[in-house]
C-alpha cells in the first residue's frame, strides 16, 4: 500500500516558480502517484498563481491560524496538476505581491510571518480535512517549522498520530534567519529556543528547526550531501547536519521529460532527437535573433539561464568576459535576481554587443529556447545543490560546461574521462579555470564528429523521476519507522 504524502513547498510548477524547488515540487508528486502514493501538495496562493489563469476553485474552507499575537484566517483554494490535488493557502496581505520572497533589493521584511503562517495553515487544513498523512514532506526553510510544530503544539493531535516529517534541503545557504525578538510569531514553546533547538547564534533559524526536528532529511544530490557536512559548504549548519548524518540522504533530483524534451517541446520552433538533430539549427537561429546576435555556423553559441546570485559564479564569469570575448563565440544570458549583477551584466553586454547579449527577465519560454538553441551551456557555480539546467542541457544536445561542485559534479563527466564523458568540467572556482575550460570546449567544437558524439552521449542519458521517487519512498519508510520507535 502506498503512503499518503503531503508535500509542503513554497513554489511549484506550473503555478509559481523562482528556481529548481518549483521544478521538483511540481514533478515529484506525479512520480510518487505513479508509484501508488496518495499525494497532496500545498503552496501559497501568490499573485503569480492567480495571474497564471489556471483552473483553481475556491473550496469554501477557511481555517484559523494562530500567529502568536493574533489569529489570522487562511482561505483554501484547490487546483490540480496531472491528477494531483494542489491546495493553495490564500491570504492576500502576505502573498498578493509582485515577487515570491523579495524584490531585487532584498527579502520582504515579514518573511517570518508569511511562512510561519503558511506552515501552520498547512497543518490546520490537514486537521480540518482529517487527512491523516503518513508523511509531511517539507522543503527548505519556508516549511522548516512544520517538523517543530509536530513535536510541540500539534503533538497530541490525533490526526498527526502516525505522521512522520521529512525535510528536503534544496539550498542550505538560505536558512530563514530572524531576530530572536520575533520568536513569539511562531507560537512555539520557549523551551525550544536553545542551541539544541531553533536557536542559531542568538537568532531564530527555520531551516535548523527542520533539520533538528524532522524524522528524516534529504538533500538533492549525493555530492551536496557530503559537502553540506563541511565548513566550506554548510553555512554554519555542518555540525547540526553531521550529528544527523545517519538520517541524511542525498537523492539526485529527477527531471520532467514531459516538459523538457526537444522531441516534444512546444516552446521551441523545431523539434529534434538524438538521431535527427536538424531541428536544432532552427532553434539556434531563432535564439540568436531573439538576442540580437549574428548567426555563424562556425561560432559556438554558449547559453546561460540563471538566477543572478553569488552562488551562480557571476563574479568569475564577469572577470572572465574580456578574455572570453577574444574567442569566436556568442554568449547569451537569460537571468534575473540581484540588482548589482543585473547592472554588471548589462554593462558588459553594452561593451561587447557583437558577442554578448543579456536579457534580464524570468521567462520560461525563453529558457527552453536557450536550452535548445545553444551549443554549450555554462554553469560556473560556486556551489550547486543539484542544478537542473545541466540535466536539461544534456537532453537538448547542448553540451554543459560546469564547475565540479554538488549536483554538477555528480551529473557531468569531463570529455577527457574514459568513455568520453558528456561535457566539460573545471574544478577551481576562478575565472582562469573557467576560461581554460571554455577554450577546450570551443576547440573541440571544431571537430564536428567528436562534437556530435559528445552531444549524443548526453542525449541518451536518463534522469527521469522514477528512480528518485523510489528513493524518496524508501526514505518515507525510514522516517515512519523512526517515528514509531520514539
Ligand atoms: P536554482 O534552484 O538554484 O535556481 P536550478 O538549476 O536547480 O537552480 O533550477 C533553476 C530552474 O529555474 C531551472 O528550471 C531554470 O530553467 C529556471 N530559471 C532560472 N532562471 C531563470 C530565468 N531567468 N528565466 C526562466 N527560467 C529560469
Amino acid at each position: 500500500m502506498g503512503f499518503t504524502v503531503v508535500i509542503a513547498a513554497s513554489e511549484a510548477v506550473p503555478f509559481a516558480k523562482t528556481g529548481g524547488l518549483a521544478d521538483v515540487a511540481g514533478s515529484l508528486p506525479a512520480a510518487l502517484k505513479r508509484l501508488g502514493c496518495r499525494v497532496i501538495v500545498f503552496v501559497p496562493y501568490y499573485r503569480e498563481v492567480a495571474q497564471k489563469g489556471l483552473e483553481i476553485e475556491d473550496t469554501g474552507l477557511t481555517v484559523p491560524v494562530n500567529m502568536g499575537r493574533r489569529t489570522v484566517m487562511a482561505r483554501i483554494l484547490l487546483g490540480h496538476d496531472r491528477g494531483v490535488p494542489f491546495y493553495f493557502i490564500r491570504r492576500d496581505e502576505y502573498f498578493d505581491r509582485e515577487y515570491l520572497y523579495g524584490t531585487p533589493e532584498g527579502d520582504y521584511f515579514d518573511n517570518l510571518e508569511r511562512f510561519t503562517f503558511f506552515s501552520r495553515a498547512v497543518l490546520e487544513v490537514i486537521k480540518a480535512r482529517r487527512l491523516s498523512p503518513d508523511i509531511i514532506h517539507c522543503n527548505d526553510w519556508q516549511t522548516g517549522l512544520i517538523p517543530a510544530y509536530l513535536k510541540d503544539i500539534y503533538r497530541e493531535e490525533p490526526v498527526f498520530s502516525k505522521t512522520a516529517t521529512v525535510l528536503s534541503i534544496h539550498n542550505i545557504a538560505y536558512q530563514g534567519q530572524f531576530p530572536a525578538s520575533f520568536y513569539d510569531v511562531t507560537g512555539l514553546g520557549l523551551y525550544l529556543f536553545n542551541p539544541e533547538g531553533l536557536e542559531f547564534w542568538g537568532n531564530l533559524n527555520l531551516l535548523k528547526a527542520g533539520i533538528v526536528f524532522s524524522d528524516a532529511i534529504t538533500t538533492v544530490s549525493r555530492g551536496y550531501c557530503s559537502e553540506i557536512q563541511t565548513a566550506e559548504y554548510g553555512y554554519g549548519l555542518e555540525g547540526v547536519l553531521s550529528r544527523r548524518k545517519n538520517e541524511l540522504t542525498g537523492i539526485l533530483n529527477g527531471v520532467d521529460y514531459a516538459e523538457w524534451d526537444p522531441a516534444t517541446d512546444e516552446l521551441i520552433p523545431a523539434n529534434y532527437t538524438a538521431t535527427d538533430l536538424s531541428g536544432k539549427s532552427a532553434c539556434r537561429r531563432k535564439l540568436l535573433r531573439e538576442f540580437g546576435l549574428k548567426a555563424k555556423a562556425s561560432r559556438p553559441v554558449i547559453g546561460m539561464v540563471t538566477r543572478l546570485a553569488g552562488q551562480k559564479g557571476i563574479d568569475i564569469l564577469a572577470e572572465a568576459i574580456p578574455e572570453l570575448m577574444q574567442l569566436d563565440i556568442a554568449l547569451v544570458i537569460l537571468g534575473s535576481g540581484d540588482r548589482s549583477y543585473q547592472e554588471l551584466l548589462t554593462a558588459l553586454a553594452k561593451r561587447y554587443p557583437e558577442k554578448l547579449s543579456v536579457k534580464i527577465a524570468f521567462n520560461g519560454g525563453l529558457s527552453h529556447l536557450v536550452e535548445a538553441g545553444s551549443d554549450m551551456f555554462l554553469m560556473p557555480s560556486k556551489y550547486e545543490p543539484c542544478g537542473l539546467n545541466q540535466i536539461y542541457s544534456l537532453k537538448y544536445g547542448t553540451v554543459p560546461i560546469v564547475r565540479a561542485t554538488g549536483g554538477l559534479d555528480d551529473t557531468v563527466k569531463d570529455f577527457s574521462e574514459v568513455g568520453g564523458g558528456n561535457g566539460f568540467k573545471f574544478t577551481t572556482f576562478s575565472s582562469d579555470a573557467l576560461t581554460g575550460k571554455v577554450k577546450e570546449a570551443v576547440e573541440l567544437f571544431r571537430d564536428k564528429k567528436a562534437w556530435a558524439e559528445l552531444q549524443k552521449r548526453g542525449m541518451s542519458e536518463d534522469f527521469s523521476w522514477d528512480d528518485a521517487a523510489k528513493k524518496y519512498i524508501e526514505v518515507y519508510g525510514q522516517a515512519k519507522a523512526r517515528l514509531l520507535k520514539t
